[in-house]
């Protein structure tokens, strides 16, 4: 079903990048879900990228639906925060001590969101693993819950039942977690309210904290039923247990303020802790954890929490996370609304037009399709979906210039940068990928 004409014509220097790859590093990636294992093929080795592009090593372009998994809001090698990158370099690039951009772009975060108090880490990961951390020792208690297919980086109390990459490869947990960290989590259906009230009927003296993605994207784009995030709060603090929101992919992203800002910000509720990290990197390796002041003063130096980083708070990452950041107004956060929307339209048009079953859902700027026509309100029924049908619709998409996540349980990324020329790219692709879904 792929227009031969689209085709690139070759992706030998992607393959021999990908051999000498496999020959040092395990599968031949960083992180498990570029190595195209879900959708068969070769990863494409990309050697630069621009606004919303990315050029290959065999010199072929693709509009990047990826955006480095979230962090590209602008697209890449935006011009300005390039320059202050460049600036931030100039003037050595990482100190060990207290510096400015640190003060301001926790400031811009605070002004953002509700968190009263941040702390900078290097990852996502750490980001949450740390929260965990401070949520038992303010608590004292040992027990956290998650939901089945939210993804909150590969901390060992957290890899139960997550999505993203352990969906994709359909890992049931993984090898290597101690039964005893396995045992301090408690793994419940997303969007069910009676499952969470009988864990917290059952545990609730032992329960330090759920932890929850503010809108989950690593099922695939799940949105919460109205409500559940505020119910979970309240259940919550009358447990004595802490709420987390994690934000780290939909943080400056889903909106302005986050995915709290699609329900919190509207229905008046604040998570004890949140964590962030992507778009406040600005491509780099920045994360944060934040929240109430009473509770982050637990954190060393002024409380019992003992948490560090050599490079937490470099100057490079936070300079490009802050220019971001001051970039990303309510009228680029306006654009990539209505650039998402034009897309899903499109997808939703031309794979009905193909007869293949899907299901499109989002959190404000993100969205991701299911292969599957129902709709989608836990992992069980995101699990339901036809993953060959995405496959065969992912490599026609590729083989037509569009690089979406090579795994069908991941949300697409739009940046302020996908203008016209790289929509109607997308567009153009749609009918000839949607026909290679329905073979
Ligand atoms: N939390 C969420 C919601 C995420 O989406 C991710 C990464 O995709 C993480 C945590 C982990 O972040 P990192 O990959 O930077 O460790």
């Amino acid at each position: 079903g792929v227009n031969p004409a689209t085709t690139p014509a070759t992706t030998a220097a992607s393959e021999a990048l990908f051999d000498r790859a496999r020959a040092v590093t395990p599968g031949g990636v960083n992180s498990p879900v570029r190595a195209f294992t879900a959708v068969g093929g070769t990863p494409r080795f990309i050697t630069s990228a621009s606004g919303a592009w990315l050029t290959d090593a065999d010199g072929n372009d693709y509009v990047d639906l990826i955006c480095s998994w979230g962090p590209m809001l602008l697209g890449h090698a935006h011009p300005d925060v390039q320059a202050a990158v460049a600036g931030a370099v100039a003037r050595g690039t990482s100190y060990g001590t207290p510096t400015e951009p640190e003060v301001e772009l926790a400031e811009e975060i605070v002004a953002r969101t509700p968190v009263e108090r941040v702390r900078f880490v290097s990852s996502g990961t750490e980001a949450t693993m740390s929260a965990i951390r401070l949520a038992r020792g303010a608590t004292g208690r040992d027990l956290v819950v998650k939901f089945a297919g939210c993804y909150h980086g590969h901390v060992d109390t957290l890899l139960a039942q997550a999505g993203s990459g352990v969906a994709t490869l359909a890992v049931p947990g993984t090898s290597g977690v101690p039964a005893s960290s396995a045992a301090e989590t408690l793994v419940l259906p997303y969007n069910d309210r009676e499952a969470v009230l009988a864990a917290f009927a059952a545990h609730g003296t032992r329960i330090a904290c759920l932890i929850t993605e503010a809108f989950p994207g690593n099922m695939g784009v799940v949105p919460p039923a109205p409500g559940f995030n505020a119910f979970l709060a309240e259940t919550c603090r009358a447990h004595g247990a802490l709420f987390i929101s994690d934000e780290v992919m939909t943080g400056f992203r889903a909106t302005e303020h986050g995915g709290w800002g699609l329900d919190g910000a509207i229905e008046g509720w604040v998570p004890d802790l949140m964590t962030f990290g992507k778009v406040m990197g600005g491509g780099f390796p920045a994360a944060a954890f934040g929240g109430r002041a009473d509770l982050m003063s637990h954190l060393a130096p002024e409380g019992s929490v003992y948490q560090a980083g050599t490079l937490s708070g470099n100057p490079v990452a936070t300079t490009a996370g802050l220019a971001t950041l001051r970039l990303a107004t309510p009228e680029v956060y306006a654009q990539l609304d209505a650039t998402a929307l034009t897309i899903r339209n499109a997808v939703t048009e031309h794979l009905q037009a193909a007869s293949v079953p899907h299901t499109v859902q989002s959190a404000g700027t993100m969205f991701s399709v299911f292969f599957s026509g129902e709709p989608v309100r836990d992992f069980a029924e995101a699990s339901q979906q036809d993953t060959a049908a995405y496959a065969a619709f992912f490599h026609s998409m590729l083989d037509q210039g569009v690089y979406l996540p090579p795994s069908a349980y991941e949300a697409w990324f739009v940046s302020a940068a996908h203008d016209e020329r790289a929509i109607s790219t997308i567009i153009d692709a749609l009918p000839a990928a949607a026909v290679a879904a329905a073979a």
